[in-house]
Formats: structure tokens, sequence, C-alpha cells
């Protein structure tokens, strides 16, 4: 058993004082007022935030890997590296590519699952795409993207559909009502993103099953008035959760602040969409199977389009607190929302007895101390 001692805990989106967790496994066992006479290895937080892991619900690589590299290699040094971040569990995150090299790494992903693995755990993938359109595809391969249908999507998926676990789609794109539905009714988050939907499509497509917008404002039209699409849709339409990348490039500060006042932070997944050069410097990388220049930590494809960031988790909610958001939002939008976005928050997203021992401790000035997976400290 472990004893976390010394801190503030996050519980339900407010701070308990004097408050010890204990950890028996990988589930936390009790909250405690004052664990002295538990027979537990002592984990001093050091005054600092006890706080539910971050949940990463859109990324693409790290350290020079990227999720399409197709090894399992890549795969882990995501999860290592994410883990060092504050990341607790995430969701590999493919982009639109080839049918061979998707299957390549949906196999790894699955192989990686099965077996040991250090860092952050891996819940199932994230498919960014290839159900998308064309006019929105931003740093997504073209020739790569394909018209939503069962088929096209068991095609693809074949032998490994119990790891998908979300999937952004753009619905307006002819045969996307079926394959919404199907996805929905075998439990994955369908996601709108990569998308020119206008809102009446949107409010369709809401009732079809999707729930959740992929990195709002990118790769959408933009809010208009007379025009609102489907950011417009998603703030209108309540229990439609979206998710930002907080890097103060992809988004100005107060369209940022505008969506959280919309949706809440019960209603915001905070992701950081990073490619191959988080972690590492400027240079050349591929994101996917696609060209990127990174320059000043702004990743680009040639034509222009941001493509993905290099974003670290405990940097989004730094960068989300600089902006004037309370902590105890910044960490319900890194942990509590993402959770429920795929469904897993009966077990992650709370530092709660019973929930699974996935926990960061922050320091004052919000880096990361310690990080428990699973009850391990990493
Ligand atoms: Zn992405």
């Amino acid at each position: 058993m472990k004893v976390i001692k010394n801190g503030i805990v996050f519980k339900d989106g407010r701070w308990l004082k004097d408050v010890d967790v204990l950890v028996d496994g990988n589930i936390i066992k009790d909250l405690l007022d004052g664990a002295d006479n538990v027979d537990a290895e002592v984990i001093d937080a050091n005054g600092g935030f006890v706080c539910p892991g971050f949940i990463n619900l859109h990324i693409h690589g790290a350290m020079g890997y990227d999720v399409m590299d197709g090894t399992e290699d890549a795969i882990k040094e995501i999860a290592k590296f994410s883990a060092e971040h504050g990341t607790t569990s995430f969701l590999p995150t493919t982009t639109t590519g080839s049918i061979g090299r998707t299957r390549k790494s949906l196999e790894m992903i699955k192989n990686v699952m099965k077996g040991k693995y250090e860092g952050a755990q891996i819940l199932g993938v994230h498919l960014e795409g290839p159900f998308i359109n064309r006019e929105y595809k931003g740093a997504q391969m073209e020739e790569h993207i394909q018209r939503p249908s069962i088929d096209n999507y068991l095609n693809l998926t074949h032998g490994f559909e119990d790891i998908v676990k979300h999937i952004t789609v753009a619905p307006e794109v002819e045969g996307a009502e079926e394959l919404i539905k199907y996805l929905k009714d075998k439990g994955i988050t369908v996601s709108m993103g990569h998308t020119g939907a206008d809102y009446d499509t949107c409010m369709k497509a809401f009732e079809w099953g999707v729930s959740h917008v992929t990195h709002c404002y990118n790769g959408m039209v933009s809010l208009h008035h007379r025009n609102p699409g489907v950011i417009g849709a998603a703030f209108d339409r309540e229990g439609i959760t979206v998710e930002l990348i907080t890097d103060l490039i992809h988004i100005h500060p107060a369209m940022l602040r505008l969506a959280i006042k919309a949706k809440g932070a019960g209603g915001t997944a905070i992701v950081t969409d990073s490619m191959a050069a988080t972690g590492l410097g400027d240079g050349q990388y591929l994101l996917g199977e696609k060209q990127v220049w990174v320059k000043d930590g702004i990743a680009r494809i040639e034509e222009g389009n941001l493509a993905g960031s290099t974003l670290t988790h405990d940097g989004a909610l730094r960068n989300i607190v600089d902006i004037g958001m309370s902590l105890e939002d910044g960490i319900t939008m890194l942990s509590t929302t993402p959770a429920k976005v795929i469904g897993v928050d009966d077990h992650k997203g709370n530092i709660e007895k019973g929930y699974d021992a996935d926990i960061v401790i922050l320091d004052r000035d919000l880096k990361v101390d310690k990080v428990l997976v699973q009850g391990d400290l990493i």
C-alpha cells in the first residue's frame, strides 16, 4: 500500500485539505483525514496539488515518434513521454493514412496494450479520419480520405475493432449517417472534425450519435453569426462536449475563454494534438506520412496549415491557468471531462474511493512532481 500525504487533494472539482490518499494496488482505497496508523509507503506531496491523472484524447507523437510509424517502440515512447507530463492514460491517435499503414499502427497498438509497458495507460485508439471532408483536411493526407461506410470502416479496422474507442468523422459527407449510427451502437465515441457541416447537419448528427467535437475551431467552418456551423451548434446544444488545443497558437485566448464559458469545464476537454517534435526542438518531422516543418515550436505543412502542436499536457494546463481559468477548471478539463467523453468516468478522472490510482502530483508552479499510473510510481 501507498499513502500520499501533505498535499491538497482534488475531488469533484474542489480541493480537500488535510486529507491523505490511500492507494492499494491499482485502486484508490480511501481518502482519510490523517492516515498515520496505516502501514504504507509514504509519498510526500510536498504541499502540492494531488490531482487525477490527465487523460489525453488526441496525441499523435512525441520525441521523434509518431503513432503511424507502425512500431511498438513508437507507441511505448509516446506512453512514457506522456506520463512524464502528467498524462496517466491516452488514446494514441492515427492520422488519415493508407489502409496498410493504418492497420499496421492498429496492430502495434493492440500488441503494446496486450503486453507490459511503462508510462501512461493506453485506453484504445482515436482514429482521426479517414472519413473526413477534403475541404477541411488540414494536415491530413487527401489521397487517403475515404467515403464513410460500414464496409470501408471494417476494411480498415477488422481484427482491431475492439481497440477503437474514438473516431473523428465529417457528418455532412454522404454515407456518414449510417456509419455514425453503427459506431455509436458499438460504444465508440463519435466526434465531428475536419468538417464543413452546417448547423442543421450538426443537429441531425447529434441525433445519429455524434457527441463530441475534435479540436473545436480548427479544421471546420469559422463561427459566424448567420452561419453558426459546428462551433455554434456545439455551443448551442446541451450535452455535446468539445476539445480544445490550448497551445495559444491554434486558438486565441479570448476564443478559448468563450468556448469554456459556453460549454463549462464539464463540457470541455483539453488535448495536445501533439506531434513527433514534442519534447524535441525545431526541425523537419513527419505527421503520419506528411512532411512537417517545426519553427519556434509551431508545426506546419508546406501549404502553411498547422500540423498538430508541440504542446505537452502539463504545459496545456499552465497555459489555461495563465489565460485566467481556475486550476480546478483546468484539472476538470484535463481529466474529469475527457474521462466522461470516452465513458470511463466511473473509474477515472477523479480522486475518489474505488477509482483507478491514476494520480499526478503538481508542485506550486504546476510542474509535474510525481505521477502514479495504476498505482505505480513512474
Ligand atoms: Zn490530430
